[in-house]
């Protein structure tokens, strides 16, 4: 420490500026809207990795060149423009697709649940987000991200009746959580592939669980408006011949977005 002269303090004369960084204006803990690009290529990489078919080995690099692909380099492959960085093939999800998903997501949890549900929310949506755009891509919902967005949202809930909101909402959201799940699962076993998928389910779980906190009207809306919103665009589809009644349509996204849907309503 060389600044002697701050340790002497004279009379009269304003204190001595204190060595060490300006204070920052103290602001409430809100997300800001642009931090949001600094998570983008987080989401991206998981959507890159894991839309491969069933069987397939995760994507560790460009289909056309092999140029690898990491969260150590994560430009520009995984920024907005999805361009490889040694051919410039696209890679992965539009460009700018994922990064207005992701900041619609941040949007909506910026309406103000009580902090701990925001987690469990935040949570969810950043496992639901990727998992939207693989299956869109491949038709899967991979167990190795909708495991953990069921078990992190179930905890982060558990956090919340813990600190204050009691252990019926949870109890609630977990019987919720396995009902919407158990039914998804039911349709696989008695339609077979005309049903739900064994991945929906799993993505159910964590929609459930969200869902069921709030009561038991909330799951059955969210469940109604996905079905309702996945109904509109597979006519729309059927209408425009670009599916036919035979077309396996991906339905996380739908789920997704009635859970979404749903919590609003709510909040
Ligand atoms: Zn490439």
């Amino acid at each position: 420490m060389t600044r002697s002269h701050a340790t002497e303090s004279v009379p009269h004369q304003p204190p001595p500026i204190r060595p060490g960084r300006p204070r920052p204006p103290i602001r409430p803990g809100r997300p800001r809207p642009l931090a949001v690009l600094a998570l983008t290529p987080l989401l991206r990489y998981a959507v890159v990795r894991h839309a491969v078919p069933t069987g397939t080995s995760r994507r560790t690099g460009c289909d056309a060149c092999g140029t690898p692909i990491g969260l150590d380099r994560p430009w520009p492959v995984l920024g907005p423009t999805a361009r490889c960085g040694g051919c410039t093939a696209r890679v992965g999800p539009p460009p700018g697709t994922v990064e207005l998903a992701a900041a619609t997501a941040v949007v909506l949890l910026l309406t103000g649940p009580p902090t701990t549900e925001l987690a469990a929310a935040a949570w969810w949506l950043a496992f639901a987000v990727p998992l939207c755009f693989v299956d869109l891509a491949v038709h899967r919902l991979p167990d190795r991200l909708t495991w953990p967005a069921a078990a992190g949202t179930w905890l982060l809930l558990g956090l919340a009746a813990v600190t204050g909101a009691g252990s019926e909402p949870w109890l609630r959201a977990t019987a919720a959580g396995l009902s919407l799940a158990g039914f998804f699962a039911l349709t696989t076993l008695l339609l077979g592939a005309r049903g739900f998928g064994i991945g929906d389910a799993k993505l159910a779980l964590g929609a459930g669980a969200l869902l069921g906190w709030y009561g038991w009207a909330t799951p059955v809306l969210g469940l109604l408006l996905a079905v309702t919103l996945s109904g509109l665009v597979a006519l729309g589809l059927l209408v425009t011949r670009r599916a036919r009644w035979s077309s396996h349509l991906p339905f996380g996204p739908y789920l997704v977005l009635g859970t979404l849907g749903a919590l609003l309503l709510v909040w």
